[in-house]
């Protein structure tokens, strides 16, 4: 019997010698429209791979206005199972949800100069209700800073009331030019955390202490490994005194900022007038941070696990972390099905998110692409043989693998698939990281290696702005983060030569 390998078929199905493809598990397509649409393959165009599998997954669609997109139902499960996760992260660290208003009228958002600077491009206004032309614009918030900071300057009068640790998940609007789903959207989801503090040493352990969360959540939920730090002062936050992020290389090698966390200062208290009595009974301005995530997370976990075969969710994440397929062949419906049924109660019963696919109007190699198109990270196949045998077959997403498993064992060896595929997706992603990270100690090195294969590059800075612009003008490349580590052997700025103060990340970014 020929055995082809799924990737085979699919250009088999080109040539249209197609009915006469004999699938694994020795099935037959029972016709060429019954097979998964093909996506663009990501080695020959990363960018359309991209939309076509946020597409053919059903992640997301595009609506008829420009850069708003509708997050689809298994889109959306996936955000679902970040936010419950990092929420438990934020409430475990003394965070508590609120909820603020949409709108911020425009003196508030005017109050912070540099804010209001930094936003304003992309801010839509409101400036009528019904017919009524309001007295004031209505920003739609951009980010909420002003709109809480206006709550807290009534809410906050003595260190008593210190600190206030709250959270909001909402949406935001920015007016973007350029849009991608996912990365960058009129419209996202996000969460927006923002604390007052007595000290300014507070503040910083707060900022530190959320880009540590985001970092921990990003490599141990969604097997994304990043670089974390501080930004420079002309990639920081509108109004903060100090942005630290985590950042993501993507397959392209692009950078993608995946989070931020911001020391305000004193900068917001000042503006929105935010003082509380102190313990020695004098007057002081709140010590403020703020950071969020959005559903931009979403794209980065397509772009670094996704194959050409589509998606690869990692199980934590995963809307179904496992599929069962039973074997439709003679009498299954009497014979598989109850046992498959078997299957999926007891596993859905341990807490596994489990779908069986128990459709009769579709053959199970079309079901193996479909559902491995969508990443599920673990298929689990029963059949007529597998039944009299007493085991099931559990194909792993990430490499094919198939492994027998007796059925009293499935609870055991499935859990340690799950793990094993959730830790073998960030070691890939690692060793991608390692693999494209580079130290270059002149501006011409660098802009060879941006053009020529991207990546991150370490370098010496002097820590000088000029400096800075020249390396983002002749190679578009930005200082993704300031790394804390200072690397021996980089003392020199790249583009001045003179005595570097840090090593920095450069890269291209999304
Ligand atoms: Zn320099």
């Amino acid at each position: 019997m020929t055995v082809h390998k799924y990737s085979d078929i699919k250009l088999l199905v080109k040539t249209e010698s197609f009915d006469s493809i004999v699938l694994q598990r020795g099935e037959r397509m029972s016709s060429d429209k019954d097979f998964i649409k093909q996506i663009t393959k990501r080695s020959d165009d990363f960018s359309r791979w991209y939309t076509d599998v946020i597409k053919r997954a059903e992640l997301a669609d595009y609506t008829t206005m420009k850069g708003m997109m509708v997050i689809r139902p298994y889109g959306y499960e996936i955000w679902e199972h970040i936010q419950s996760n990092l929420d438990k992260m934020f409430k475990d660290t003394g965070h508590k949800n609120a909820y603020f208003p949409l709108f911020i009228p425009e003196s508030f958002l005017k109050k912070e100069a540099e804010h209001v600077e930094g936003f304003a491009p992309e801010v839509a206004w409101v400036s009528f209700g019904g017919d009524e032309e309001l007295e004031e614009r209505l920003a739609v918030r951009p980010t909420s800073e002003a709109i809480i900071c206006s709550m807290y300057s009534k809410w906050i009068k003595s260190w008593r009331d210190l600190p206030v640790l709250i959270n909001q998940w909402a949406n935001v609007v920015r007016w973007e030019k350029v849009t991608r789903p996912f990365l960058r959207t009129t419209e996202f989801l996000w969460q927006e955390g923002h604390t007052v503090h007595e000290s300014a040493e507070d503040a910083q352990s707060e900022t530190l202490r959320m880009l540590n969360i985001y970092k921990t959540f990003a490599e141990d939920y969604l097997a994304i490994p990043v670089i974390s730090g501080m930004k420079s002062e002309a990639e920081k936050f509108a109004g903060a005194e100090s942005t630290y992020a985590i950042e993501a290389l993507m397959p392209d090698g692009k950078a993608l900022q995946a989070g931020t966390s911001h020391n305000l200062g004193q900068n917001f208290s000042k503006a929105f007038n935010i003082r509380f009595e102190t313990r020695d009974q004098n007057l002081e301005f709140g010590w403020q941070t703020s950071w969020g995530v959005s559903t931009r997370l979403i794209g980065a976990l397509i772009m670094v696990h996704g194959d050409d075969s589509g998606l690869v969710i990692p199980p934590r994440v995963a809307p179904l972390q496992a599929v069962i397929v039973p074997i439709s062949r003679g009498n299954w419906k009497e014979t598989v099905l109850p046992e498959a049924q078997k299957l999926f109660s007891s596993l859905k019963e341990a807490g596994i998110r489990v779908y069986l696919d128990d459709r009769d109007t579709y053959t199970p190699g079309w079901k193996f692409s479909e559902w491995e198109m969508r990443g599920v990270p673990v298929r689990i196949e029963i059949g007529p043989k597998d039944i009299e045998k007493g085991q099931v077959v559990l194909v792993n997403r990430i490499n094919r693998e198939k492994s027998f498993v007796e059925i009293g064992n499935l609870m055991i060896e499935l859990n340690n698939l799950l793990e094993k595929i959730q830790k073998d997706l960030f070691e890939k992603a690692l060793k991608y990281r390692k693999d494209n990270t580079v130290t270059n100690k002149t501006l011409n090195d660098l802009a060879q290696t941006i053009e020529e294969k991207r990546g991150f590059v370490r370098s010496g800075w002097c820590g000088s702005p000029d400096c800075e612009a020249k390396v983002k003008e002749k190679t578009a490349a930005t200082i993704r983060v300031i790394d804390n580590k200072k690397e021996s052997g980089i003392n020199k700025c790249l583009v001045c030569g003179k005595d570097s103060t840090d090593t920095v990340i450069f890269a291209k970014s999304y």
